[in-house]
């Protein structure tokens, strides 16, 4: 059985006050049914985890495939950990689109955050663009194939499918679109995996927010979310929260 998980990720967004938030959701949410994840900006993770002190994880928005060196301006897996975090976002599409990051480099990516026992979330999508052209599933299945390391599991890995063009946008698949991703998702990795395959979380991501999360979360093989813009916010992620 496959706990589901919420996720946050703050993007390039949080100041030292806005760990209010985190002690508002944690006093609001003290025993969430799901686990509660947030990511934070690199500058809050080692403050996020002492104010979360275990009760909700903390993970990192991106880490650096290698363990150190002259990488200016990156972070690593291994410090990410030192600071306290449990996971790691990789491969986010704004990552991808920005940084000009391939599923290699993803993959590269997961392989370092499992190397520190991080769990890799790693984020998959299609732009709209494909899913126009009726490619969706072709991208999601190389993408997934590309992104994930052979050796993944339930444990180390989660899965976040994320359509581009949902993305801060406010527009979402409908739940016929989201459930025929998440399926095939299941079924790819029940493949390439068995039964390992089976115990990986799939979450869903892209304009989720306290009015449509409760019949994203009722949607076949959606395992939780990653939510962008309405994890800031204690009140919406926590309504997020108790909707899962
Ligand atoms: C995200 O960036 O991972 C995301 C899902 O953003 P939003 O919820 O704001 O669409």
């Amino acid at each position: 059985m496959r706990k589901k998980l919420a996720a946050g990720n703050w993007k390039m967004n949080g100041l030292a006050a806005s760990l209010s938030e985190v002690e508002a959701l944690i006093a609001a949410h003290p025993n969430p049914a799901c686990d509660v994840l947030l990511c934070p900006p690199a500058t809050l993770v080692s403050a996020m985890a002492a104010v979360a002190a275990g009760r909700v994880a903390v993970g990192g928005q991106d880490c650096h495939m290698e363990l150190t060196g002259a990488h200016t301006g990156d972070i690593s897996a291994q410090m990410l950990a030192d600071a306290g975090a449990s996971h790691v976002i990789v491969g986010h599409s704004e990552r991808r689109a920005d940084h000009g990051e391939s599923d290699a480099m993803i993959r590269a990516k997961a392989e370092a955050a499992r190397a520190q026992s991080l769990v890799a979330v790693i984020c998959i999508g299609e732009t709209e663009a494909e899913r126009d052209a009726g490619t969706t599933l072709e991208v999601i299945g190389r993408q997934l194939f590309g992104s994930t390391p052979d050796g993944a599991t339930g444990v180390n890995t989660v899965i976040a499918y994320e359509p581009v063009w949902a993305i801060g946008t406010g527009r979402t698949p409908t739940l016929e679109q989201i459930a025929e991703v998440h399926d095939f998702m299941r079924s790819e990795l029940n493949g390439r995996f068995g039964s390992e395959g089976a115990q990986i979380r799939l979450l869903y991501g892209g304009s989720v927010k306290p009015s449509n999360a409760a019949e994203i979360f009722a949607t076949s093989n959606v395992d939780g979310a990653l939510v962008g813009g309405a994890s800031l916010k204690a009140a919406d992620f926590g309504a997020i929260i108790g909707a899962l």
